[in-house]
């Protein structure tokens, strides 16, 4: 694999988060929700725990950034790609689609926001 950037894209308004915030523990090793959505399963628990009293919208979005975040940690438990992304000659990127904004935002580990891109 040569190339040198890793986006992980994350959206709002998305059906699949949506799906992980509403379902039930069962559901969600059930085979109605894919994989990957069940891989954002610490991002539904730490949003439901720190901001379960705040509006489903809010909850939404956190969950959205929360779960790009765990795909990134994801990435770095194959050796390989942590060796690289050490060494300097591969970079991740946690990126979040707004589409209410029509704004593209950048995670920026240094502050741990998400920030509008150039
Ligand atoms: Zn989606």
């Amino acid at each position: 694999m040569k190339v040198e950037h890793v986006i992980v894209l994350g959206h709002s308004n998305c059906g699949g988060i949506d799906a992980l915030l509403r379902g039930s523990d069962d559901a969600l090793v059930g085979e109605f929700i894919d994989q990957w959505v069940a891989i954002a399963k610490p991002a539904r628990e730490a949003v439901l725990r720190d901001l379960g009293h705040k509006p489903p919208r809010l909850q939404q979005k956190a969950c959205e950034e929360a779960s790009i975040l765990i795909s990134l940690e994801n990435l770095l438990t194959f050796p390989w790609l942590a060796r690289r992304v050490e060494a300097g000659t591969l970079v991740l990127h946690g990126w979040y689609f707004d589409l209410d904004m029509g704004k593209l935002l950048s995670y920026n580990p240094d502050n741990g926001q998400f920030e509008t891109l150039a």
